[in-house]
């Protein structure tokens, strides 16, 4: 339709933020397909790390704001009994939780309810650990005692006229409840057609010791700001053309000089060995490539001459997992 209406700047603008909603859907779909199957093999793991549960409230908090302004709900945030702050724990996955059981609640609760999130640190038997209640309480369309039998299953939407009208893929409860029960954790629904839902998540997390807080610090520090990286020359290496584009169009808007790009590992080695000292201050490698993939490259530019052994090279891919990480 953009294309069709390509001299019409109104229309365009209207189709570009269709695209982009669209776009910000599919990824959400993909992201929790792939979190299923990561799940279903067994290879979900948590990264688990010294965290502030109240922070990570709070940044829930404000990831949700603008779906709780647009349904003029009322929010109630409230934090009691917290005597132990910082936890060992996922925050992403913790937040994840969180993010899609409020935004069931927003997105159930008809226009001008409220919702209601609580935490509370209630008492643990568990030496060292922490026992942390965190519920969310809707005044929303509920759900039939039928259906919270099956909430937890694949694909499983309640199946009425609400439900038709609203977005969602039909996995975001299964993998809630898949990731509490990796977390050694617990959920439970109180929910009442017509009146609205409760939810109610404990887990038991490791009480963070002070000295463990103090060397993910250490570790975690920032390392840079973005003057540090203005007017520094990049080898861009890259086979897929648009995200050569995207990548190019970034950099170059941060101020970064994208000095000569490769499509493939065996070309960056050639450039890297024809070049002199101070073209390049750093490589960008993508890893998965044809003919030559970046791991393959990164290793035989070390191997190469006194530039390829000093050069930074960092990986750009999108096999972020932690594995991949490691
Ligand atoms: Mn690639």
């Amino acid at each position: 339709m953009a294309q069709k209406h390509i001299d019409n700047k109104e229309e365009i603008i209207d189709y570009l933020g269709k695209i982009e909603n669209s776009s910000e859907y599919l990824l959400s779909l993909i992201n929790e397909v792939l979190d299923m199957s990561r799940i279903e093999s067994g290879k979900m793991t948590l990264s688990e790390h010294p965290e502030n549960i109240r922070n990570i409230i709070s940044s829930v908090t404000n990831i949700i704001q603008v779906d709780i302004q647009e349904k003029k709900h009322k929010l109630n945030v409230n934090i009691e009994g917290l005597t132990n702050e910082s936890v060992i724990c996922d925050k992403l996955r913790i937040k994840q939780i969180l993010v899609n059981i409020l935004s069931n609640s927003i997105k159930y609760t008809p226009d001008g309810g409220t919702i209601t999130h609580i935490m509370r640190q209630v008492k643990c038997d568990k030496e060292g650990y922490g026992r942390y209640e965190i519920i969310v309480k809707d005044t929303g369309i509920g759900m039939s005692e039928e259906f919270v039998k099956h909430i937890f299953e694949q694909f499983s939407r309640s199946d009425d006229s609400i439900t038709r009208e609203t977005q969602g893929t039909g996995l975001g409860m299964s993998i809630v409840g898949k990731l509490i029960s990796i977390m050694g954790g617990d959920i439970k629904i109180n929910s009442k057609l017509n009146e609205g839902t409760e939810i109610i998540v404990t887990l038991e997390l490791k009480i963070a010791t002070d000295n463990e807080i103090k060397i993910f610090k250490e570790k975690n520090a920032p390392i840079s700001n973005s003057e540090e990286i203005k007017g520094l020359k990049v080898l861009l290496v890259e086979d897929n053309e648009l995200n050569r584009e995207i990548a190019i169009d970034i950099l170059t808007e941060e101020g970064v000089v994208v000095a000569d790009v490769a499509e493939n590992g065996v070309i960056a080695l050639g450039k890297v060995k024809t070049s002199k000292p101070g073209d390049f201050d750093l490589i960008l490698m993508d890893i998965q490539m044809p003919i030559m993939d970046g791991y393959e490259a990164t290793r035989q530019i070390r191997l190469l001459n006194e530039i390829g052994k000093n050069i930074p090279i960092i990986a750009m891919t999108a096999n972020a997992f932690d594995e991949d990480i490691k």
